[in-house]
C-alpha cells in the first residue's frame, strides 16, 4: 500500500495544483475528482483460473476494495469429483458445474469477468498476456494487475508416451466425461453390428484405464457398475464379451491411501472381474492397441487390443506457467514453487495456489528441522523413539501427506530408510541422529509433493488468500493487530496450515472406502452414504446441490441414461 499512498498524495497535489492555478474547482468536478481518487485506489487483482482456488477465492474475499479481473477459459465452476459419474450418467455434466457469473452476483465488490486463456505473463511489468475464441475482432488483449492469483490447475501428464494424446480420452473437463459417455456407448453400438467377428467385437468392448490413482480407479468403478446394472439389460448378445482393464505401472492401484484400503480395492475388482495389471508401464498407444512393458517380468512387452482407453496418470505443468517459472528462476519444477504465505518465490506481488503451485520443499525440510530439533530436548543432537515419534507427530500434523504416504506404499520408503539404517523404529533402544533424519527426508522429498494436488487443498488455500486479501488493508494501518490473523517479522499473517479432512475411493457396487483423520478407516456401504452426504454438502452452490441429489434420486429408480447425447 506504500505505492498506493504516494499515488494518492500525487493525486492530491495535481488536484491542489489546479485548484491554485485554475481559481475555483466546480463541486461535480470536485466529486469527480474524489470519484477518481477513490477508483485508483482500488488495487487491481487478477485471478487465472475458475477451478477450486480460483472460485474459493471469490467467493471468501469480501473486500469491496478491489478491483478483480477474473480470466479464464471457462465461464463456470466445476464439481471435479462427480466427473466419473458425469462418464456414466449416474449425474447430469450441468448438475456439477456453477456459472461463475453467479457467484459473482453475490458479491458486494467490482468482479469483472473475460472467457479467454492466459498466454503470457510479464511479471517485470505486471502485465498478463490474454486470448480469447469466442470475439469477432480483436482476440488478444492485455491485462494489468497489482496482485496475481495463478489458479490456473494443472494439464494432464503423458509423460510423452507415444500416441496418447491422439488416441486416448482424458478424465480432466466436462467435456472429457461427456465425450467419455458417448464412446462407451459408441463402443456398445459398434460391437452390436452385423458382420464384425467376435475377435473385432471383444476388441471394441475392451475398456482399458490407464492410471490405478482415485481417478482411474473411480472411473473403473463407475464404467463396471454402469456395464453390468445397465447396458447388458440393453445389449444381451455382447454383454458376456466387454472386458475392463485397469493398468498400473506400480506395485498396487490406490497406493497414496492406507494398506488396508488398497488391498480391499484390488481384491474387490478381482471379484468383480476387472483386470489389474500392477507393474505394467503403458510405453505406446496406437489406434487399437496399447502397448505395456512389464516391470516385473524382466521388461516383457504385452500389446493389448482395446475398444477405449483413459488416461489417467497424473499431472503436469501448463506451457505459459512453465515459461513463467523460466522468467523468475524456477527451472525444472512442475510447480510453481510458494513459501508458506502462498506467495511465489522471488516475486511479492504473484500468489499460485492448487494443483499449479507447490510449497517449496526447501522450506518445509527447515521447518521439519526446526521440529525434529525441538523434539531434541536435551540437545544431545540425537532423539529417542519416543521423542522421534513426537516429532513425526508435530510433522504429520503440519503436513499430512507425510502422514499419508508413511502408511502407504511410496511413503514406505521413510520406515525402510530407517530400518535400514537404524533398525526396527519400533524399538525404544534406538536412537536417530537428527542429521540422519533430515538426509532421510530429503531423500523421498524428490519423490513426494508435501500436499496432495486435491480439491481439498486448492479450496483451503482459495479462502486462506481471500482472507489474507480481506484483511490486508486492516492489517496494514495496525501493525499491532489483530493479532488473530498475523504472523511474525516480514509476514503480515499466519502461514498457511492444510488441515486434512479425509478422502474418499468409490469402489462400485454402493462400495466406498474411506480414510479419514485419525488413522480411521472404513469400507462399505455405510461410507458410500457417507460419500452422498460430503458430497452433497461440499457442493458450492444450492442449486447443483438439489441437481446432484435430484439425478442420484432418477438412477435408483430408472437406472442410467444409455442414449448417445
Ligand atoms: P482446477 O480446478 O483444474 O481449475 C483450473 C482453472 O484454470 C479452470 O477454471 C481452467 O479453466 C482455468 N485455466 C486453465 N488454463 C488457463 C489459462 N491458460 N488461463 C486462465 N485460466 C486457465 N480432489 C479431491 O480433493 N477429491 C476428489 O474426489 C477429487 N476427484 C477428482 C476427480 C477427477 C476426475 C479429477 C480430474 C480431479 C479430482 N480431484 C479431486 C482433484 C481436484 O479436482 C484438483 O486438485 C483441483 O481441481 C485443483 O484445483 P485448481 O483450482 O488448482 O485447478
Amino acid at each position: 500500500f506504500r505505492n498506493h499512498d504516494s499515488h494518492f498524495k500525487l493525486l492530491l497535489l495535481c488536484t491542489t495544483v489546479t485548484v491554485s492555478g485554475g481559481g475555483l474547482l466546480a463541486y461535480g468536478d470536485a466529486v469527480a475528482a474524489s470519484e477518481a481518487a477513490s477508483v485508483t485506489e482500488k488495487k487491481k487483482v487478477v485471478v487465472l483460473g475458475t477451478g477450486w482456488a480460483g472460485t474459493s477465492f471469490l467467493k471468501n474475499l469480501n473486500n469491496p476494495k478491489y478491483d478483480v479481473h477474473v480470466v479464464s477459459p471457462r465461464n463456470y465452476f466445476t464439481f471435479t469429483p462427480l466427473l466419473p459419474s458425469v462418464t456414466c450418467g449416474t449425474v447430469e455434466a450441468r448438475s456439477i458445474v456453477e456459472p461463475i457469473r453467479n457467484i459473482f452476483t453475490k458479491k458486494k465488490g467490482d468482479i469483472q469477468f473475460s472467457e479467454a486463456e492466459c498466454l503470457k505473463i510479464d511479471a517485470a511489468n505486471r502485465k498478463v498476456y490474454c486470448r480469447t475464441n469466442i470475439s469477432e475482432n480483436e482476440n488478444e488483449f492485455v491485462v494489468d494487475y497489482d496482485y496475481l492469483i495463478i489458479a490456473v490447475g494443472a494439464n494432464v501428464n503423458t509423460f510423452n508416451t507415444p500416441g496418447v494424446v491422439e488416441n486416448c480420452h482424458f478424465l480432466k473437463e466436462v467435456e472429457d466425461a461427456q465425450k467419455i459417455r458417448r464412446t462407451v456407448i459408441d463402443c456398445f453400438e459398434r460391437a452390436s453390428l452385423p458382420g464384425l467377428s467376435e475377435e473385432e467385437r471383444k476388441r471394441v468392448l475392451h475398456f482399458a484405464i490407464v492410471g490405478g490413482g482415485p481417478t482411474g480407479v473411480e472411473f473403473a468403478a463407475s464404467l463396471h457398475d454402469f456395464v453390468t446394472e445397465d447396458l447388458v439389460k440393453l445389449y444381451p448378445g455382447i454383454k458376456d464379451l466387454v472386458k475392463i482393464t485397469l493398468l498400473e505401472a506400480g506395485d498396487h492401484i490406490l497406493s497414496m491411501f492406507d494398506k488396508r484400503i488398497t488391498a480391499f480395492a484390488e481384491d474387490k475388482f478381482r471379484r468383480d472381474g476387472i483386470d489389474v495389471k500392477t507393474g505394467s508401464m503403458v510405453v505406446k498407444v496406437s489406434e487399437k492397441e496399447i502397448s505395456t512393458k512389464s516391470l516385473k517380468n524382466g521388461g516383457e512387452i504385452a500389446t493389448i487390443p482395446y475398444g477405449m482407453a483413459v488416461w489417467s496418470t497424473g499431472i503436469g505443468t501448463r506451457p505459459f506457467v512453465k515459461d513463467f517459472m523460466t522468467q523468475i528462476g524456477q527451472i525444472n519444477r512442475r510447480a510453481v514453487a510458494t513459501d508458506e504465505w502462498l506467495r511465489v518465490e522471488g516475486t511479492d506481488n504473484v500468489y499460485a495456489l492448487g494443483d499449479c503451485a507447490t510449497i517449496n520443499q526447501r522450506k518445509v525440510m527447515e521447518d521439519i528441522s526446526a521440529i525434529f530439533k525441538k523434539a531434541d530436548t536435551d540437545n544431545s543432537g540425537t532423539l529417542t523413539v519416543k521423542e522421534f515419534q513426537a516429532a513425526l507427530k508435530d510433522i504429520c500434523e503440519r503436513y499430512p501427506q507425510v502422514g499419508l504416504y508413511l502408511k502407504s506404499n511410496q511413503m514406505r520408503n521413510i520406515a525402510d530408510l530407517l530400518k535400514e539404517s537404524k533398525g526396527d523404529i519400533q524399538k525404544e533402544s534406538i536412537e536417530l541422529n537428527i542429521e540422519e533424519l533430515k538426509t532421510l527426508l530429503s531423500k523421498v522429498d524428490s519423490q513426494m509433493k508435501f500436499l496432495p494436488a486435491t480439491a481439498q487443498v486448492a479450496s483451503q488455500q482459495g479462502t486462506y488468500l481471500a482472507k489474507c486479501f480481506n484483511r490486508m488493508e486492516d492489517c496494514e494501518k495496525n501493525p499491532e493487530g489483530p493479532l488473530r490473523y498475523r504472523g511474525e517479522g516480514r509476514h503480515r499473517f499466519k502461514p498457511f496450515r492444510y488441515r486434512h479432512l479425509g478422502q474418499f475411493a468409490p469402489l462400485g457396487g454402493e462400495q466406498t472406502a474411506a480414510q479419514l483423520p485419525g488413522d480411521w478407516v472404513s469400507i462399505g456401504h455405510s461410507s458410500q452414504w457417507l460419500w452422498y452426504s460430503v458430497y452433497a454438502s461440499k457442493q458450492v452452490s444450492w442449486r447443483t446441490r438439489a441437481l446432484v441429489v435430484t439425478d442420484w434420486t432418477r438412477r435408483f429408480i430408472f437406472g442410467r441414461d444409455s442414449s448417445q447425447i
